[in-house]
């Protein structure tokens, strides 16, 4: 926990009144930048204050480096050790805290990823705050909008916490460029805090095709697919005549056509392309939460009824198992 002395600076009127300072967490795998991470340090820019990075795992140096070529940021703070670089919010919350207390930000900025989504309520909680999800506007240094009810309904909150924890939604604010800056990179304080969870392996999906999350363009299939072996014969090729990414609905993840990292919607991915595609899905709210905020949307459904096409912008009415690998042939023809 902050210690009283800690809490009691905090909430003085000096501290209150002492210029906007924001800290933006930004992710790493395997030492590469993750750059829809520096979405955090667009939504910083929002405030108007100072902005830092922050940077935390094993060889860290380039990703720190990189980090630094971000216009506004004006310091990097880089913390070199192995046990950060997975992002295990037991490790990496406790680390955060401390360097949040040393920078004294008013605002820590991370991405509503897993891993910010992990992180950001245990930092919340450490610093006993109250930690604010998955903003999509900044209004002003203590206003923020965020949708509640799966999209249903958008929230303004204020907060009146001395430093504002949030998690940003990355396609409400683009990805900063790492270009024209200058920041300096400075080591972190690392508390080491012996942790009883330790990173044992991991079971990744590897795919050649465009990551789901950042795509320009997304082809999504649901349960109108009836089978994995039909949504691989029928949306895989659509997805590479387009250069797209693939998602799913819920229902097709939970019958096992698609791997559950392709689930679009409230309980999987929010995406936000120019062109998303739906294929045999029906358009269910819980779904709808993931991908209206796509530019173009396009549905193919053999119900003219279907919720689907009360969003979508071009519709066909018709039986995906004709209509799709039509479209891929004029599409591999093009
Ligand atoms: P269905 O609703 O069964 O629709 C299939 C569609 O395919 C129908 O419209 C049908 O007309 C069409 N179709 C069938 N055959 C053909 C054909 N031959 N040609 C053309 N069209 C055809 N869902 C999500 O997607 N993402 C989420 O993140 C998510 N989170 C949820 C969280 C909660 C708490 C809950 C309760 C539900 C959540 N759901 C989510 C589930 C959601 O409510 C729906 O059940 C789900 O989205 C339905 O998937 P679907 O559209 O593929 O299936």
């Amino acid at each position: 926990l902050i210690d009283t002395a800690a809490r009691a600076s905090l909430r003085s009127p000096a501290a209150l009144h002492r210029l906007l300072s924001a800290l933006a967490v930004l992710e790493q795998r395997d030492g590469k930048l993750n750059s829809g991470s520096l979405s955090a340090i667009t939504a910083a820019q929002k405030l108007g204050g100072s902005i830092h990075a922050f940077v935390a795992g094993s060889s860290i140096k380039a990703v720190a480096e990189e980090a630094a070529k971000v216009e506004g940021v004006e310091k990097v703070i880089a913390v070199e050790n192995g046990a950060y670089d997975k992002g295990l919010p037991e490790n990496y919350a406790p680390l955060l805290v401390e360097n949040i207390k040393k920078g004294g930000y008013t605002h820590v900025i991370a991405g509503h990823t897993a891993f910010g989504k992990n992180l950001m309520p245990r930092v919340a909680a450490l610093l006993d705050l109250q930690q604010i999800s998955d903003v999509t506007s900044i209004e002003n240094e203590k206003t923020f909008v965020r949708p509640i009810y799966a999209g249903n309904a958008i929230a303004t909150v204020e907060s009146s916490d001395v430093i504002k924890v949030l998690t940003i939604r990355g396609t409400a604010f683009p990805t900063a460029a790492t270009a024209g800056g200058t920041a300096a990179v400075e080591d972190g304080v690392d508390p080491k805090v012996d942790s009883p969870t330790e990173w044992i392996s991991e079971d990744l999906a590897k795919s050649d095709r465009p990551d789901l999350a950042t795509a320009g363009k997304v082809v999504s299939g649901g349960r109108g697919l009836r089978s994995k072996e039909e949504f691989d014969r029928i949306m895989l090729p659509l997805a590479d005549a387009l250069g797209a990414a693939v998602g799913a609905s819920r229902a097709a993840v939970d019958s096992g056509y698609a791997d559950n990292s392709l689930q679009v919607g409230q309980t999987g991915k929010v995406v936000a392309p120019q062109l998303y595609m739906a294929v045999g899905i029906s358009g269910a709210i819980q779904h709808l939460a993931g991908m209206k905020d796509s530019k173009v949307i396009a549905a193919i459904n053999k119900d003219a009824d279907a919720p689907i096409f009360q969003v979508a912008d071009v519709g066909l009415v018709g039986d995906l198992f004709d209509k799709v690998p039509e479209i891929t042939e004029k599409l591999s023809k093009a």
